[in-house]
């Protein structure tokens, strides 16, 4: 029964129990602490936590699933992919156990021919949880299975919940008897080969108060509605009902795993037998590729694009995996366009949209493959003199430093060498990696330490905070009256500051913007009496602290002095647009290109910003102007701007998007714009209403690294006079061609049209002048000692092409009948060329085009050749084209004898 198949009987057999058929979730679900869906019941998790009411009482689904904790199962065992699809059916309050054993019963053993999956009863089995003597009693009545084959297991297998307090319960697992040759009888607590797990029943029933491992919690009720959810994996019922071996033998997966067999000549499973964890190395090679490349393609095809971290970096390890194990079968061609649309072939009979995605999905993937294998060239050298020396020297471990520089120069994931190492039989000293990149992290992190710190040392910034933080009211006030707590020049605290001179101010209290999240510092003025400080920089060198690097312009200023800090009012609308239009543009950019394309860096100053997000390709203009025209409209809705403190928990909770690999303080900040449309995390300064952005334009979209884009725009006043210089040219262009600017496009058309074709007919008159000189140069023909020479300079304007048409037209007039060459020369682009050819009586008396064009060519200052019969070359002095072709006429009197 094909997958498909299998997959529509679950989903009628469970709607004609009264169950609402729910589609898949995409990989991605709205959940900051899931990679990826790894279970069906993902999307309904807000009902079973109660968070939510279920639109219906029962659901069923077919969800698409990733596990990236079974990668390393993959191919060594025979039921774990890294992608597959779990059937489930949901109760929510309404049927209970029963009802769950009794449906699963029914669906499993009704005969195929009536809509069933047809398993013979006596072979399947079924787990219940130690204490769970209802569930037991059920099975026994309901199914009428014998007692024997309904096996008690303990909490580390049948009990289920979410790892937090909340819900609940025992489970239920089924299995099937693949048969003797799978393993021992024994049932599954001997050999889960032989007996394998197809289905999960969960009985949430019980309110958990405190979840401390999987196996130590505590229960603290009943639930008020008790739930039912189960899980079956289509893959490993497939297996069964197909009567193959293991998942990557059903229809879904196996022609990628035959066509890379084809490809590699290898015979799939002629070493191996059924027992998946004894294969040929090979066997479990193609498997690997078949299961990974089927996941890649899933992947893409919801939305993840390669990249170094997260989910992208889940990504590129399964296709640099699936393109390593082609190479260690034998193929070292690009083997992902051979592969990919197999996959999708299959794929596409349950997910119809891999196959119009597929254009975008297979140039994500053949990237990757073209980016891995460059790496892979370079890096695989420096692997293998790394492992000779090692081993040279008696070795057994690849010292750490070489790990490292692999990594940092050639880009090669840490886990690759060790699996390149490995196969080599080298271990890694992966203690001394791990050293070397913290050491390189935390050289970046005092980097930038040192540019927050303005080079003074931390000692000199903790000493004056000591006297407490900075009160920082850049959200509330654009000025301050303050104190100055201290000064630093040079990195030492000073007494005084002086006209002409730059250094660091703390105040007690200020109203500059500190550069950080993007946003840089404010500009502005600090005056003290008699004295005026122009602010450049502010930065906060230590927590707490923030310090202004000043121009001292008038006045001096000492610690102690009464000042007024007072930002730049035009500065900090401009820059508070910018930094609101960076928020907008992501917010746009999510809802134009899916929740996948996340930001992760991003720059704004007044007038401008520019914002780097994960996304593996180009943006049409079509789509550069969608995220354009949606950001506007966000603009003009004046949709409120607004800031919120609270726990980090709780930000998640609200779904406020964070930059990867940032640290929180516990209480953050959340600016959302439009209520949810766009919630981040962000200490920086906004407009009040989106409206005050004033204006967007998106000016350009590039790469920045592999599988990140980088989107610049213009906002407010800039983004007028951007547009406004527009145009300008526009008007520029239309007064030059003199047309009305709606016209200009087609008009620069039809001129470009028009220059191709002058460009045409010009070369088709100078050929035609060119062929009209040749009957005439017949009659300059001369005799070299019974030879037939005909030279001529065509002189400027006659390329190499031209010449040689006309020698090749001159030998064909002049006939076999007797010896002849015929020697051109002409002067194209500044540079003088040379053509000859021979006939065939001609070479027979020993003379050569080559030769003698090497000859001319050399006078000419130049080189060339060719073959015996026609041969062209050239040089740089266009004065001597009449003694090369001299030179010919005493080489061919020479030749001649
Ligand atoms: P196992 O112990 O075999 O890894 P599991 O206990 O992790 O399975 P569950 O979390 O109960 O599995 O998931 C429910 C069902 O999903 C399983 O009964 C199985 O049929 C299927 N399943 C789980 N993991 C995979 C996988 N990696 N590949 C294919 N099917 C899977
Ligand atoms: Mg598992």
């Amino acid at each position: 029964m094909e997958t498909a198949e299998i997959r529509r009987r679950w989903l009628s057999f469970f709607e004609s129990k009264g169950h609402s058929v729910v589609p898949s979730a995409p990989l991605i679900y709205d959940d900051p602490n899931l990679l990826f869906v790894n279970a069906g019941m993902v999307p309904f998790k807000p009902y079973f936590l109660g968070q939510q009411t279920p639109p219906w009482d029962r659901a069923t689904s077919v969800q698409k699933c990733v596990r990236t904790g079974d990668i390393e199962e993959v191919g060594k065992t025979s039921r774990h992919g890294t992608f597959f699809q779990m059937n489930g059916n949901f109760s929510f309050g309404d049927y209970f156990k029963a009802g769950a054993i009794e449906m699963a019963w029914e669906l499993l053993t009704t005969p195929q021919g009536q809509g069933g999956y047809g398993i013979e009863p006596d072979k399947l089995w079924a787990t219940v949880y130690e204490d769970d003597d209802e569930a037991a009693d059920l099975w026994v009545q309901l199914t009428g299975i014998p007692k024997e084959r309904v096996v008690r297991r303990g909490l580390a297998d049948n009990y289920w919940h979410m790892g937090v307090a909340g819900p609940g319960g025992p489970c239920s697992e089924i299995f099937v008897d693949r048969g003797p040759e799978y393993g021992p009888d024994g049932g599954p607590a001997v050999d889960e080969d032989r007996f394998m797990e197809i289905w999960n029943l969960v009985f949430m029933q019980s309110s958990l108060s405190d979840v401390r491992t999987k196996v130590d919690f505590d229960i603290s009720g009943d639930l008020p509605k008790k739930n039912i959810d189960t899980g079956m994996g289509l893959e490993r019922i497939a297996s069964i009902l197909q009567g193959v071996d293991n998942m990557y033998e059903i229809d879904e997966v196996y022609p990628v795993l035959e066509k890379a067999a084809e490809m590699t000549g290898k015979r799939y499973g002629a070493q191996s037998g059924h027992d998946a964890a004894h294969s040929h190395p090979d066997d479990v090679r193609l498997r690997v590729v078949a299961d990974h490349i089927r996941s890649s393609l899933m992947l893409i095809g919801d939305g993840v694009t390669p990249g170094n971290e997260g989910r992208g970096y889940v990504l590129r390890r399964m296709l640099r995996r699936a393109v390593r194990s082609m190479r260690l079968l034998g193929f070292d061609e690009p083997s992902l366009p051979h592969l990919l649309p197999v996959s999708m072939e299959r794929m596409s009979n349950s997910y119809p949209e891999l196959r119009s995605g597929f254009g975008r999905i297979s140039q994500i993937a053949y990237a990757e493959e073209e980016a891995f294998r460059r790496t892979l060239a370079a890096g695989t050298t420096i692997l293998d003199t790394a492992v000779a020396k090692t081993k040279a020297a008696g070795g057994t471990r690849l010292e750490g430093s070489e790990a490292f520089s692999l990594h940092d120069t050639y880009g090669f994931p840490i886990d690759l060498t060790l699996e390149m190492a490995a196969e080599q039989g080298l271990e890694v000293d992966r203690e001394g990696f791990r050293t070397l990149m913290q050491e390189q992290r935390d050289r970046a992190k005092a980097d930038a330490k040192a540019k927050k710190a303005g080079h003074a040392n931390t000692e000199v910034w903790k000493k004056l905070r000591e006297t407490g933080a900075t009160d920082f009211r850049a959200y509330v006030e654009l000025t301050s009256e303050a104190n100055v707590v201290g000064l630093v020049r040079d990195g030492d605290l000073v007494d005084e500051l002086e006209p002409g001179q730059r250094g660091q101010v703390v105040l007690d209290r200020t109203p500059f913007y500190a550069e950080s999240g993007g946003q840089i510092a404010d500009a502005g003025i600090i005056t003290a009496d008699g004295a005026r400080l122009k602010v450049l920089d502010v930065q906060r060198p230590v927590k707490g602290l923030i310090a202004h690097t000043v121009e001292v312009l008038d006045g001096a200023v000492r610690p102690g002095a009464e000042v007024i800090a007072e930002v730049d009012p035009e500065w900090r609308i401009s820059a508070c647009q910018a930094h609101s239009g960076t928020h907008v543009v992501h917010a746009a950019l999510r809802q134009v290109l899916g929740p996948s394309a996340l930001q992760s860096g991003s720059y704004n100053k007044p007038g401008y910003l520019r914002l780097d997000f994960a996304w593996g390709q180009a943006l049409s203009p079509e789509t550069r102007s969608e995220i354009e025209e949606v950001a506007n409209l966000a603009v003009r809705k004046d949709l409120p701007v607004s800031a919120h403190w609270m726990s980090l928990p709780q930000a998640r909770e609200w779904g406020a998007l964070a930059l990867f690999g940032e640290t929180y303080d516990e209480q953050v900040r959340v600016v959302e714009i439009g209520g949810p449309w766009s919630r981040e995390l962000c200490g920086g300064t906004h407009v009040q209403h989106s409206s005050q952005i004033n204006a967007l334009t998106v000016t350009g979209e590039s790469s920045v690294g592999s599988g990140v884009r980088r989107l610049e725009a213009f906002v407010g006043m800039d983004a007028l006079r951007f547009l406004a210089k527009e145009r300008a040219l526009v008007a520029e262009l239309t007064d030059l061609v003199k047309v009305q600017p709606g016209e200009l496009k087609d008009r620069v058309a039809a001129l470009l049209v028009r220059v191709k074709d002058a460009e045409r007919e010009l070369e088709k008159l100078r050929q035609e002048q060119v062929m009209a000189q040749v009957g005439k140069l017949l009659d300059y023909t001369r005799d070299v000692r019974g030879i037939r020479v005909l030279t001529h300079d065509a002189g400027e304007g006659a390329g190499a092409d031209d010449l040689r048409t006309m020698a090749l037209d001159l030998r064909h007039r002049m006939g076999d009948s007797a010896p002849t060459v015929v020697a051109l020369t002409g002067v194209a682009k500044g540079r003088p060329v040379v053509v000859v050819a021979t006939n065939a009586p001609a070479r027979e008396r020993g003379v050569k085009a080559g030769a003698l064009v090497r000859v001319a060519a050399q006078t000419l200052g130049g080189g060339g050749g060719g073959k015996d019969d026609l041969a062209q070359g050239g040089g740089t002095d266009v004065t001597r084209t009449g003694e090369a072709l001299g030179r010919v006429d005493a080489e061919v009197a020479a030749a001649a004898g």
